[in-house]
């Protein structure tokens, strides 16, 4: 072996043990993945992660959705910059989690699609292994959408994931693909914590009256067909439209939504009570 060759090889074996300690001090990594586009994902990243600190954990959402990056518009943070403190990239707080996204480094949202696949890796890796994450009980982490190389890369950069929450929307089209990235997991052997119905019925503001707008029901019946567990549905609310596009926590200024309550509950279901968090591990 050269000593150009051994010298890469000692890189990657350092840089694989940099990001295993800072990982190491996360105890729990969900991937939210979902068979298309569209279909909220982002959006039920950023309330999972919203809804485990309300719970009192320590949270971190690492948005690596490299086509789509809207958590820091979601968050209201697209202006921020990430700052280096000691040689770590510091993530931003805001509404009480840290989050880093891909989103920051990209001068030009079309910047990604002429990105080659080793340098989404690379990035990728980075904000696992440069970013001052500390002690976290849970990192949520949006993933792009889809069953291709970008989020088989992800999966295979994020070593001992938990498993991956899947999102869907009821419509037949959109349920289709979810059976695509439950056999995409198990492909991986990435476990599969459930899926979740987004947009299903839509009440109406005015007269009360609801309209299933995208079907009901397909995402549950898919995941009763595959044997995973059904997380919950998530109610299509104008205010989740509203708090995205100008950057508000839904969760926490619409607590008693019907969508934030629906978020409360899929989090409960999978993350243990707060007082069992010294259970966690
Ligand atoms: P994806 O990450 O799957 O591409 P996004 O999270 O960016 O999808 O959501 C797409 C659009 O749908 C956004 O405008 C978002 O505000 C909206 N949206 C997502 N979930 C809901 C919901 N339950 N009710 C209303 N609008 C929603």
């Amino acid at each position: 072996m050269s000593d150009h060759q051994d010298d890469i090889k000692q890189t990657m074996a350092r840089e694989m043990a940099e990001m295993r300690l800072r990982m190491g001090r996360v105890r729990r990594k969900w991937l939210v993945l979902s068979g298309k586009g569209g279909v909220g994902k982002s959006t039920v990243a950023v309330n999972l992660a919203l809804s485990l600190a309300a719970m009192g954990y320590e949270v971190g959402l690492l948005d690596v959705d490299i086509h789509g990056p809207s958590v820091p518009k979601l968050l209201g943070i697209e202006d921020a910059r990430p700052t280096v403190r000691d040689g770590a990239i510091v993530p931003m707080a805001v509404a009480g989690i840290k989050t880093m996204s891909i989103g920051f480094l990209l001068q030009h949202t079309d910047a990604a699609t002429i990105w080659r696949g080793p340098m989404k890796a690379n990035v990728i890796k980075q904000f696992l292994k440069d970013v001052e994450w500390g002690d976290l009980d849970y990192l949520v982490i949006d993933s792009p959408p889809g069953t291709g190389d970008e989020p088989l890369s992800v999966v295979q950069l994020i070593e001992n994931a938990d498993g991956a929450v899947i999102v869907t929307t009821p419509q037949e089209l959109a349920v289709i693909d979810v059976r695509k990235a439950i056999t995409f997991c198990r492909s991986v052997n990435l476990p599969v914590l459930g899926v979740i119905e987004n947009m299903r019925g839509f009440v109406c503001p005015h007269c009360g009256e609801r309209t299933d707008v995208f079907g009901h029901g397909g995402a549950e019946h898919m995941a009763a067909e595959m044997k995973v567990p059904f997380l919950g549905a998530i109610p299509f609310d104008p205010q989740l439209v509203e708090s995205g596009d100008t950057g508000q926590p839904f969760t926490q200024l619409h607590s008693g939504s019907e969508a934030a309550q629906a978020f409360a509950r899929i989090v409960k279901t999978l993350a243990p009570s707060p007082k069992a968090k010294s259970d966690v591990s």
